[in-house]
Parts: C-alpha cells; structure tokens; sequence
C-alpha cells in the first residue's frame, strides 16, 4: 500500500506541486529576511558598537583625563597619557584603545563621569589587518564628530534607566 501511495504521489507531482505552492504562499507574504547592507534592522539604543570620543557643542573634548575607564577596562584595551594643559585643564596627549583585545563590555562607558568615550552605533567596522584595529585618540574623536547626533540621542532615550 505504501508503494502504491509512493508511485501515485510520483506521478501526480504532488511533492513539486505543493513545493511550488508554498513558495507561492510566501512570494506575497512580508519579508522576514532584510537585505543587507541596503536594508538594517532596528539598533537597541544601548547597543555597544565602535567606539567613540565626544566633544561638547563648542568643540571642546569631554575627556578630562581621569583614567577611569582605562581602570576599569578588563581587557587593558585603553592606554592613556595626560598632561595639564597652558590654562590648567588635565587633557589627555594620548588616548589609544587595542579593538582587537576589546570585549564590548561597555565598562569604559559606564564609568567615564562625563560621557566622553561611548560605545557608538556603528557596527560596521571591520578591517583587512590588524594594524587598523589600533585606535588613537584622532581616530576616536573623529568617530565622535561623525557619529555625535546618534550617540546623543541613544544617551538621552537610555538616560531614565540608568
Ligand atoms: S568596552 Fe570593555 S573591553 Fe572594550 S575598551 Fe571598554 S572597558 Fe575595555
Ligand atoms: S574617557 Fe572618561 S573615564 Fe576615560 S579618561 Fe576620559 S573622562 Fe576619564
């Protein structure tokens, strides 16, 4: 009897009808697939991407070089050196992070007190060699500049939870 229902569905082309059916079925339905990199998904604002250095409105860097977030950092990504500046603020001179011993923690972030280096929404970063993967602090700020009017507004949606 199985034969039988085997040789049926065979010749019939029940198998490729249905197959075909159900490809119908979904040609008209929404896409659960997005087409990257043309199409993104939705990005949490508490997503810890690429980092970034940032700056107030007038231009001046945030970080005052208290060396938190290079304390704090379980991976020792983040090298710092400072020095005061002519009219007395601490700045730093360098500020290097090693992406490539990064682990996306967000321990930087957390513990920076004036929201200087943040994990940014840029997720799009990779490299072809491990040289590009050593941020400096030009890197970093740029990053900030470009990247400033997300950043704020993920802080500011994030900011009743924290
Ligand atoms: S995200 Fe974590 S591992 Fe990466 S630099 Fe910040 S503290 Fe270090
Ligand atoms: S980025 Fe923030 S935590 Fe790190 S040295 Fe600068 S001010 Fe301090």
């Amino acid at each position: 009897m199985a034969s039988l229902d085997r040789t049926a569905r065979a010749f019939l082309l029940t198998e490729l009808i249905s197959g075909f059916a159900l490809t119908l079925k979904y040609m008209f339905k929404p896409k659960v697939t997005v087409n990257y990199p043309h199409e993104k998904g939705p990005l949490s604002p508490r997503f810890r991407g690429e980092h970034a250095l940032r700056r107030y409105p007038n231009g001046e860097e945030r970080c005052i070089a208290c060396k938190l977030c290079e304390a704090i950092c379980p991976a020792q990504a983040i090298t710092i050196e400072a020095e005061p500046r002519d009219d007395g603020s601490r700045r730093t001179t360098r500020y290097d992070i090693d992406m490539t011993k990064c682990i996306y923690c967000g321990f930087c972030q957390e513990a920076c007190p004036v929201d200087a280096i943040v994990e940014g929404p840029n997720f799009e970063f990779s490299t072809e060699t491990r040289e590009e993967l050593m941020y400096n602090k030009d890197r970093l700020l740029a990053n900030g500049d470009r990247w400033e009017s997300l950043i704020a507004a993920n802080l500011q949606a994030d900011a009743a939870y924290r």
